[in-house]
């Protein structure tokens, strides 16, 4: 309109311009219908309407750490259940941190049990930085993106599973897997209140899950995005030691020295395994990535720092991130040789070390090729409700998945948002309406395929043995 305005001030102009803005916008007009056709084909215009509403009434709850409201988190996501008769019960694994778990029985409890997961809680947010309040769930009504903390990371994906479950029911379908949905707290702050004690509660053992959806990233691209394992954080401490000395004299060894050397070293490794995903021979997720995350030495002063001293210890703090399938041993080498050489007076710690393996000591990873039956299941259903999943990928930070891949139980990290930038943890995070829509469809589909799935259950079972 605006322009249409401007041009009429340019009389000859007019006409080239207006065949223009005629050629863009009936082609935009295509690229529209046709997206449409894909996006929420199926929601009537008052079932879209309803399903985003609740999905913007989930996220104005502000569940963002550290002082997470939990408490209207569960009584809103236990009253979407009731309303669609799901058994529900909450746990306090941790006091004060709920743990909301719905269920809907199969029609063959001898089967394992289908487990989607997702977390309640969100980071904080700077409301100034945002073009909408972060917990005021805002559409935009030029481009239906939904402005909210949380959009992407993860309350879409929790309302989706709901979404999906109300669609099914209402086509009357019943699962032959008892299907759970477990909202969990703390995920933003480690997890381990969280999926971490539920994981390793009895009453997880009892559920006998097979098979776990969790959280992914959205993708600026097409194709969705699909994670069969993570890597795992290495929280390194490097401390040197050397002779304190006079500002102006040059000698060797001095604590300074020795941790430059090795900074040198980690920088090297680092610009390396960079080069390989610069190459494109590598994805982020597949190298080790180190980054320096502080470094801390020198004599404290009344006004800074002692300028012409040079400090008897000095340290640096890295925060590493190991593939599932990284030679961790020679890894620990290069630390022990190379970036901490106790010749050169140095010593290290781990602040925070996870295992790469699982408790059985395979690499923590979920197969996504043939020889797993739900990788297959799941490409399949993506296909069905036209979606196509690019490569599968090690997901490059930790989610709640290791919870569950640690004991051996397959899990995918998967949030449908294909044609929307990664705004996880940023300002003005937000997901396209039409996008929310299209990942209940997918979900509907893979959580139709899942429950439905009557495939043996040896290979879960020969695991149970190991
Ligand atoms: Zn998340």
């Amino acid at each position: 309109m605006e322009r249409s305005n401007r041009l009429s001030s340019y009389p000859l102009l007019r006409f080239p311009f207006l065949l223009f803005l005629l050629l863009s916008s009936s082609a935009a007009l295509t690229a529209a219908t046709s997206e449409n056709a894909n996006k929420g084909a199926s929601f009537s215009a008052a079932e879209a309407e309803a399903a985003v509403s609740r999905f913007q009434e989930y996220l104005r709850i502000n569940t963002s750490q550290p002082d997470p409201d939990y408490a209207t988190a569960v009584r809103f996501l236990r009253a979407q259940a009731d309303a669609l008769s799901l058994e529900s019960d909450v746990f306090e694994f941790a006091p004060g941190k709920p743990l909301l778990l719905l269920r809907w029985p199969g029609r063959i409890p001898s089967l394992h049990a289908l487990l989607l997961n997702s977390h309640t809680d969100v980071v904080p947010a700077e409301p100034l930085k945002w073009v909408y309040p972060p917990f005021s769930a805002a559409l935009d009504p030029s481009t239906g993106n939904i402005y909210a903390r949380g959009s992407q990371d993860m309350k879409c994906v929790g309302l989706q599973y709901l979404e999906a479950l109300r669609r099914l029911r209402a086509a009357d379908f019943a699962p032959d897997r008892t299907i759970y949905l477990s909202f969990v707290p703390d995920e933003e702050i480690g997890g381990n209140d969280g999926a971490g004690r539920f994981a390793a509660s009895e009453k997880f053992q009892k559920m006998k899950v097979g098979v776990v959806l969790d959280e992914g990233l959205a993708s600026p691209g097409e194709e969705y995005r699909v994670f069969y394992g993570e890597r795992s954080p290495w929280w390194l401490v490097i401390r040197a030691r050397g002779a304190p000395g006079h500002g102006a004299k040059l000698y060797d060894g001095s604590a300074m020295e020795n941790l430059m050397k090795s900074v040198e070293a980690v920088r090297r490794f680092r610009a390396a395994q960079f080069d390989l995903v610069k190459a494109g021979v590598k994805a982020e997720g597949e190298v080790v990535s180190v980054n320096l995350v502080y470094l801390k030495a020198g004599t404290p002063s009344p006004t800074g720092f002692v300028m012409n001293l040079q400090p008897s210890e000095a340290e640096v703090g890295l925060d590493i991130r190991v593939p599932p399938n990284a030679d961790t041993e020679a890894l620990e080498r290069r630390i022990a040789e190379e970036w901490a050489p106790s010749s050169r007076n140095m010593t290290f710690e781990f602040k925070h070390k996870v295992s790469v393996h699982d408790l059985f000591g395979k690499p923590a990873i979920t197969a996504a090729d043939n020889s797993n039956p739900w990788w297959m299941l799941l490409e399949e259903a993506m296909k069905k409700a036209n979606g196509k999943l690019s490569k599968p990928e090690i997901f490059p930070a930790s989610t709640d998945s290791r919870f569950f891949r640690e004991r051996g139980i397959p899990a995918f990290g998967f949030s449908p948002m294909a044609n929307t930038p990664i705004l996880l943890h940023g300002h003005n995070e937000f997901l396209n309406k039409d996008e929310y829509l299209k990942g209940i469809e997918i979900y509907e589909s893979i959580i139709k395929a899942f429950a439905s799935y009557k495939g043996d259950t040896k290979d879960e079972e020969s695991r149970a043995e190991l």
